[in-house]
């Protein structure tokens, strides 16, 4: 068998297309939705993500801010500036790119964002939301790959996932959102022995680890679907995932190749849910 590669690509375009239509619509209405992101310090690869965001709200018609502040910005100022886009009303997503610097207290940064406009959903009260079956802003990245499933008709629905990685990014968000789609759930990380007896039982392998190739074709069952959430940065400058690809394939029935999978989801849902905070918080404009 040689599995369908699940085209991140292509999936995230055409929600960028849908998107755009939205976008329209609210405009008529006089709404632009406008993301704000914070960005302190130089981390080159955080800079990277940040211009991406940024073009991608223009490539859809968004409204969008980068505030870049210095490394050795006071916790008190960053927070004061998140309380200016928290009243801002052109400004309907607030996205804090990490890593911040370690004199900065993450949770209380994150804290500060009003929950209306946590795109990013890390928020306390989003995860606290996500987890009892609320309403509210997942994070992105498995976000990203829940629509994939979907628009891949993949139904989740009972079936055996297991989730390599625990981290509040990926790994434990991944599996709430796995566990509200009623998958039976079993996370593994770094301390879980026997990683392949475990993986081999799954309909579903979703790997958010960070190691080059740690998924083989022995962690795999025959049929099983395989996404690859991991960015790893080789050598030779090229990015590959946390799967063996070219041995996965073969038995899977369905695969996310890296580049080229999921991490072109991240930022169209980021967009989604922009979208989204625009029209929940223009809801009285958009109902009358
Ligand atoms: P993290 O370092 O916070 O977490 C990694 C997880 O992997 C941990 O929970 C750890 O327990 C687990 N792990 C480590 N070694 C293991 C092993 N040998 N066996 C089983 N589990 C092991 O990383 P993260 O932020 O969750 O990111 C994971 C990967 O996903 C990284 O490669 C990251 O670059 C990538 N990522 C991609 C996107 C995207 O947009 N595609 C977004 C976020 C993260």
């Amino acid at each position: 068998m040689t599995a369908t590669i699940m085209d991140g690509k292509l999936i995230a375009k055409q929600l960028k297309e849908r998107l755009k239509g939205e976008i329209q619509s609210l405009a008529a209405l006089g709404i632009k939705p406008g993301l704000a992101v914070v960005l302190v310090g130089e981390d080159p690869a955080s800079h990277v993500y940040v211009r991406n965001k940024e073009k991608a709200c223009a490539e859809l018609g968004l409204h969008s801010e980068v505030h870049k502040l210095p490394d050795n910005v006071e916790q008190d100022k960053l927070i004061d500036l998140i309380r200016l886009l928290n009243a801002s009303e052109e400004i309907h997503g607030i996205l804090v790119q990490k890593p911040l610097p370690s004199h900065i207290d993450d949770k209380a940064v994150i804290g500060a964002i009003s929950v209306d406009k946590d795109v990013d959903g890390f928020h306390p009260v989003s995860v606290g939301n996500l987890l009892i079956g609320d309403e509210g802003f997942v994070p992105c990245t498995p976000a990203g790959v829940m629509e994939m499933l979907s628009v891949m008709n993949i139904d989740v629905a009972g079936k055996r996932a297991v989730v390599i990685g625990r981290s509040n990014i990926v790994g434990k968000p991944m599996a709430a959102l796995l566990i509200r789609a009623h998958a039976t759930v079993t996370v593994c990380h770094s301390r879980t022995p026997n990683l392949a007896e475990v993986t081999r039982e799954a309909d579903i392998v979703i790997a958010a680890i960070g190691k080059t190739k740690l998924v083989g074709a022995e962690h795999v069952r025959p049929g099983a679907v395989v996404i690859d959430v991991g960015v790893n940065r080789l050598p030779d400058g090229t990015l590959a995932g946390d799967v063996d690809f070219d041995a996965v394939k073969e038995i899977a029935s369905a695969i996310t190749p890296v580049p080229g999978g999921v991490g072109r989801m991240t930022i169209a849902m980021l967009m989604k849910n922009t979208v989204e905070a625009a029209k929940n918080l223009s809801a009285a404009r958009i109902g009358g």
